[in-house]
């Protein structure tokens, strides 16, 4: 984040600085930086029409900053609105000293805005929790612990009756991704990208949103700590095992630093290309996997096949 000189003054206001957006050029007070994140969630939820009349939002709820902005934002938003429903969903991975704390927040966090809230385990839904996965694989348990968990959310989502899921991915989340699709060569997976990726043309499949998607990494934290919201700031240990991600995002921060917005030009760019590779690079079909009934391109699901690979 960048340090903020605090006698500087806000652009527009009288209050104190507490942010500088440098792709901008303009400082913002603590009220100003609030209300032009709320502007510009609302900017997202409506340029790419994210929440309709009659939806029923569940909201992916991990305890950490991003998501938990969401349930804020989200809730604040359509709080007073009959036509929307709002719910939080979370996922207890069983990952010692560190989920638990997180979920522990959230449900709290949850009770306090009166918000439903759900929360479903690996241990109970899987038969494993993600420390004993670690125990099991030499390494990608990261990987795995990722695909078990859009399964479950997915899966929950849909069986609470949820029209769409929201998910607190942001700014950086996105153009990581983006980058590391590239780096990797899997291109097919720019289906996931945007703002309401549509995975694939089935019905088991609940519409994905991110309404934070226009929302630096950083300034997510600082609208976390300037609302006091209950968010959960430590890292999971298990993260070193993506090292990719890790250089991806050091390199984006290190071009952000010399050409601010670069991050937005790269979705840009993105956003761009997708309905090209879409078109050329079209998903298999999508059946049902045979063991669990879910959607797959293949016999059986990825979940099913890891909780073959280790059993
Ligand atoms: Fe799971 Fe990896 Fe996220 Fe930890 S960092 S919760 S292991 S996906
Ligand atoms: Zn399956």
């Amino acid at each position: 984040m960048k340090k903020v000189n605090y006698r500087m003054k806000c652009s527009f206001c009288n209050r104190k600085s507490v942010y500088f957006r440098r792709n901008e050029g303009h400082h913002y007070c603590d009220r100003h930086f609030t209300r032009n994140i709320e502007k510009r969630v609302k900017r997202t939820l409506g340029k790419y029409k994210l929440i309709k009349k009659g939806d029923r939002v569940a909201i992916a709820l991990s305890g950490g900053k991003d998501s938990s902005n969401t349930v804020f934002l989200l809730n604040k938003i359509f709080k007073n609105n009959p036509h929307v429903e709002l719910f939080a969903i979370s996922v207890d991975e069983g990952i010692r000293g560190y989920r638990n704390q997180a979920l522990k927040n959230a449900k709290k966090f949850c009770k306090q805005l009166g918000l439903e809230h759900h929360v479903f385990s690996f241990k109970k839904e899987f038969g494993i929790t993600v420390d004993q996965l670690a125990k099991k694989m030499e390494s990608g348990f990261c990987g795995s612990c990722g695909v078990l968990k859009r399964y479950l959310l997915n899966r929950k989502a849909r069986e609470l009756k949820a029209t769409k899921l929201a998910t607190g991915h942001n700014l950086d989340d996105e153009a990581q991704t983006i980058l590391m699709n590239v780096l990797k060569g899997d291109l097919l997976r720019f289906a996931r990208l945007g703002p309401a990726p549509r995975l694939a043309d089935h019905p088991k499949f609940v519409t994905r949103i991110k309404p934070l998607i226009m929302i630096p990494e950083a300034e997510s934290k600082l609208y976390a700590i300037l609302n006091k919201i209950p968010a959960y700031f430590d890292k999971c240990h298990y993260s070193f095992d993506d090292p990719l991600r890790g250089r991806t995002r050091d390199f984006l921060n290190g071009l952000e630093k010399s050409s601010p917005g670069i991050k937005y030009s790269l979705l840009k760019s993105a956003y761009r290309i997708t309905p090209f590779i879409k078109a050329k690079f079209k998903t298999g079909k999508i059946g049902n996997c045979k063991k669990c009934g879910e959607p797959t391109s293949q016999d059986i699901c990825k979940v099913c096949s890891i909780l073959e690979s280790i059993s």
